[in-house]
């Protein structure tokens, strides 16, 4: 049996954690503070008190935490993942962070980036997309693990290939939750029923998995996450600087960043990223 430990049991993590112990691994969890850790114990998973403790006899290693310096000092740290695991142990970073970061990791064990894309119902559904970056060969190791939380897992490339792919899904993310939370307002000052206009625009062209899976929650301004803002903003930022790197002008990715990076600034990065819709109603002066 494939022993697994598995740090960072939050939003994503928790329920992806507890999918692997469904599908009959063994699955030792860490998380900081204790709640996270106990609810996994109750899924049926073991729990660690430390990095130390929960990766020690692992074949596997995931993390799914929250930004570069989260991961980097998780795995490279001195009390990290690499000074702990067995030498022979393959790590899995589902965490969206930027590619160089996944990259330097690959140059110092078995890795593979895996970022996950389909939200907190995907990891709970075990439904996620999942964009890998590494050797062929780990993927082959890997995908067994993979599946059990994913349902689409493609190999995109070498290390880093994953989080650019990522990087891409949350730029279309971002602009298309712009894009709805425009359209709601305005129907909205039209005066138009939005729950009929959602389910007819969701059976046309502009049909899409935002207005499917967000926009009632966002016409209710209903924004527990979910994705937050600030998680978003993080990674808006991956893209423009990867774009950058690349020479490549995406100018409404740019304007998207600049209206996440403002609901950050005034308070809300607290809130899911539907809050977008928020922003929209207030520059339209329509609170
Ligand atoms: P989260 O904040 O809910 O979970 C992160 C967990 O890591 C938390 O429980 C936190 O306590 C823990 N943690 C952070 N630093 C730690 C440390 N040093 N030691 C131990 N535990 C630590 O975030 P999330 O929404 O689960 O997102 C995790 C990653 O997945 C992020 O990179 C995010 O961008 C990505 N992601 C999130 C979603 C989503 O819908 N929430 C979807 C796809 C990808």
């Amino acid at each position: 049996m494939t022993k697994i430990g598995f740090i960072g049991l939050g939003i994503m993590g928790g329920p992806m954690a507890a999918n692997l112990v469904e599908a009959g691994f063994e699955v030792t969890g860490y998380n900081r503070g204790r709640a996270k850790v106990d609810r996994l114990v109750a899924a049926g998973g073991k729990g660690a008190g430390s990095v130390a403790e929960a990766v020690r006899d692992a074949d596997v290693v995931m993390t799914m935490l929250p930004d570069s310096p989260d991961v980097r000092a998780i795995v490279l740290g001195a009390d990290g993942v690499l000074a702990h695991a067995s030498p022979d142990a393959l790590l899995i970073d589902c965490s969206t962070i930027r590619p160089d970061v996944s990259r330097e990791i690959a140059t110092r064990t078995r890795a593979l980036d895996a970022p996950v894309s389909g939200g907190e119902q995907g990891a709970i559904d075990g439904t996620l997309s999942i964009m890998v970056g590494g050797a062929a060969t780990d993927f082959a190791a890997a995908e067994p693990i993979l599946n059990a939380v994913g349902c689409t897992v493609v190999h995109v490339g070498a290390a880093g290939a994953g989080q650019t792919v990522k990087a891409a899904n949350q730029l279309i993310v971002a602009g298309t939750i712009e894009l709805v939370a425009e359209a709601l307002v305005f129907l909205e000052a039209h005066d138009v029923d939005t729950a009929a206009a959602i389910v007819v625009l969701a059976g046309g062209l502009a049909g899409n998995r935002i207005l499917d899976r967000k926009a009632a929650a966002m016409v209710d301004r209903a924004f527990t996450p979910g994705f937050r803002v600030e998680l978003h903003h993080k990674d808006l930022g991956i893209v423009q600087a990867a774009a950058r790197e690349a020479g490549v002008t995406i100018p409404l990715g740019a304007l998207v960043a600049q209206l996440m990076g403002t609901l950050v600034a005034q308070g809300d990065g607290g809130l899911d990223h539907g809050a977008l819709i928020k922003l929209v109603t207030q520059l339209s002066g329509r609170e």
